[in-house]
């Protein structure tokens, strides 16, 4: 089984995939844990690239190339294996982040944006993709309140700094990709407490997937 977790900055998704991979775990299943950009070592170093900024002069469809490339490392060496063992996988963002990142949001071409799909994921898709809903303004108090518990004030990355506008937008992306795939996506209602988002991501997981 592969679930995927998707939303903006402080819709809470690294918090809820490791409740739900605690829980699983309980439940007697084999978990692993990743996330995107990385989840392997070679993804990892392209990760460093993609949130210093340092790619930013190349433009979106660079950029949206190396989280390609990324990706492709991540699902051959970490994703690919772990399903083939039997594991349940839960990663935080995978092929839509690109999506409403590169493509709704960069502009890249929907065709550069489908080619990298068959790329770098093949015929893998998610049996589940769990939308993190939450207005703008709070996931980005809550990114704010993260990032100053974490002593991280000032060292946003490439993504995070944007503005208002970009995150009401990307919220819009998401909602309508959502929408759009009714059968592989839910959209979670993640404004609440965390104790009331972890259960309804429960309810769906349970009535999507065999438990
Ligand atoms: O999940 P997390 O917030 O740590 O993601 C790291 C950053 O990379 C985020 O700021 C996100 O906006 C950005 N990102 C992106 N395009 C992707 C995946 C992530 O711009 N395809």
């Amino acid at each position: 089984r592969f679930i995927t977790f998707e939303g903006g900055e402080g819709a809470g998704k690294s918090t809820q995939l490791a409740r739900l991979a605690d829980r699983l775990m309980e439940s007697g299943y084999g978990i692993l844990t990743t996330r995107e950009p990385g989840g392997s070592p070679g993804a990892e170093a392209i990760r460093h690239v993609l949130l210093s900024g340092a790619a930013k002069p190349l433009g979106t469809a660079a950029e949206a190339i190396l989280f390609g490339a990324a990706r492709a490392d991540h699902v051959a060496s970490a994703i690919e294996p772990a399903l083939a063992s039997g594991k349940w996988v839960l990663c935080d963002r995978f092929i839509d982040s690109t999506r409403v990142y590169q493509g709704a949001l960069g502009e890249v071409d929907p065709r550069l944006i489908r080619a990298l799909e068959r790329v770098s994921v093949g015929a893998i898709r998610p049996d589940l993709t769990l939308v993190l809903d939450v207005p703008a303004e709070l996931g980005l108090a809550r990114a704010q309140d993260r990032s100053g518990a974490q002593g991280r004030s000032g060292a946003a990355d490439r993504f995070e700094s944007e503005d208002m506008t970009f995150h009401r937008t990307l919220r819009e992306a998401y909602r309508q990709l959502a929408e759009r795939e009714p059968n592989r996506c839910i959209l979670i209602d993640a404004s609440r407490k965390a104790d009331e988002v972890a259960a309804a991501i429960w309810q769906a997981v349970t009535s999507r997937l065999i438990v």
